[in-house]
């Protein structure tokens, strides 16, 4: 048996870089980048002015009192240059007029009819943007490679590029198996329950960036489960959950055999999940999670997540969810023969990470998905760990904080 870190190298060896598609930068955000994007002109594009106050000159040392000669607003022209004796009222963003040089701030102002009265003058260039300060004309704005996030988009925007080229989201389709599996709005006959998998796996991809495909539930019969799986070839990957295990009516294998896939890895050394299946089937990436809710969602966070994150171009450290050391507030213990992940909520306490398990670590018990952020593991060979130990955390929610 491969270890968690082997198989996600092993995974990732086979994800490439999405191609490029033009977006709106409206809907790009998370996105990355796949083109430079440079300044068509200066920043700011005019000398302007960073307060409300008056446009003066500091040439003018000793003077404590100015004529105002006109009022400039943002987005107008100033009419006028000032002159010696003279001073401009003026708001921020706003064009500094010819001759002055720098900004007395009105809080600094009495005004006085048609002038104002100050102490002292300020030095030249107070309180003045000068025109190209943030960036040139040319100047490189974005590199492909950047992620795409409220910033970016902002200047976006003011590069007046409402269209960009991104690299795709990969499409997720989603397929669950399983005899006893009913649709959402279908009617529970005895012996069934409603197939979950499908909601939380694509709401999983959904976070991660891709884009989910539902395809319904497979029989446990190995002909609809072929059937299935071709009809999931027009997607970028795979996922399906259950079937995979070695009970009398788990068939992936045997369709994957039959489909003439390329298993890449089956059985890692981890507990929920080891029965995680991955292959190629005719260029296209397949998981064969394990069927258990907890077991399943584990798997994607460790082994699906992070090809989604590569395909869609983000750098290898936005691969992978965060590993925290925290320490364990209870003890727990485990059958020490497998890397055991724990979930449980990790949250920050008086500026340190804090641990609390889950009651229980059934893999089927789905309500103990409700609140978690975070699984603690412990390696294969420890037993037991004592409250007040330190262990990893791997974050796969938002922390308490
Ligand atoms: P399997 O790996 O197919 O034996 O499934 C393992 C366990 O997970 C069984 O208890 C299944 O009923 C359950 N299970 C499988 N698929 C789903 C699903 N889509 N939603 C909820 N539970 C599932
Ligand atoms: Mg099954």
């Amino acid at each position: 048996m491969i270890s968690v870190e082997e198989a996600q190298q092993l995974i990732l060896d086979t994800v490439v870089l999405g191609g490029v598609e033009r977006l709106d930068i409206l809907g790009a955000g998370g996105r990355v980048l796949a083109e430079t994007v440079t300044a068509a002109q200066d920043f700011p594009p005019y000398d302007n002015s960073a307060m409300d106050g008056y446009a003066v000159r500091s040439q003018d040392l000793g003077q404590t009192r100015l004529t105002v000669i006109e009022v400039i607003p943002a987005g107008k022209l100033p009419e006028r240059a000032v002159g010696t004796g003279e001073c401009a009222r003026i708001m921020t963003g706003a064009v500094l007029p010819a001759g002055a040089d720098a900004i007395l701030i009105q809080e600094e102002v009495n005004v006085r009819g048609d002038a104002i009265e100050f102490a002292q003058l300020p030095q030249s260039g107070t309180h003045v943007r000068c025109r190209g300060d943030y960036h040139r004309a040319g100047d490189i704005l974005l590199k492909p490679g950047t992620v795409l996030r409220a910033g970016e988009i902002a200047i976006l925007a003011a590069a007046q590029r409402s269209f960009v080229l991104a690299h795709r989201a990969p499409i997720v389709a989603v397929l669950s198996t399983g005899d006893e599996l009913v649709g959402i709005d279908g009617h529970l006959q005895p012996g069934q329950i409603v197939d979950s998998n499908q909601y939380g796996l694509a709401a999983q991809v959904r976070a991660a960036g891709g884009i989910p495909r539902m395809l319904g539930i497979a029989r446990d019969d190995p002909a609809h489960l072929r059937e299935c799986l071709e009809s999931a070839l027009s997607a970028d990957f795979i996922l399906t959950s259950g079937g995979v295990s070695v009970g009398q009516f788990d068939y992936m294998l045997q369709v994957l055999a039959e489909m003439a896939a390329e298993v890449v890895l089956y059985k890692i050394n981890m507990k929920p999940g080891k029965p995680l299946t991955f292959a190629r089937l005719r260029g296209r990436l397949l998981w064969g999670l394990p069927g258990n809710p907890v077991s399943a969602l584990l798997c994607f966070w460790q082994f699906v997540r992070p090809a989604i994150r590569k395909s869609l171009g983000y750098p290898g450290t936005g691969w992978f969810l965060p590993n925290i050391q925290a320490r364990l507030n209870a003890s727990v213990s485990t059958k020490g023969d497998r890397r055991t992940y724990l979930r449980g909520r990790l949250a920050l306490e008086s500026g340190e990470w804090v641990f609390t398990p889950y009651r229980t670590d059934s893999s089927g018990d789905l309500v103990s998905l409700a609140g978690i952020n975070g699984f603690a593991w412990l390696e294969r060979g420890i037993a037991v760990a004592e409250s007040g130990s330190t262990v990893p955390v791997l974050l796969v929610g938002e922390p308490d904080t």
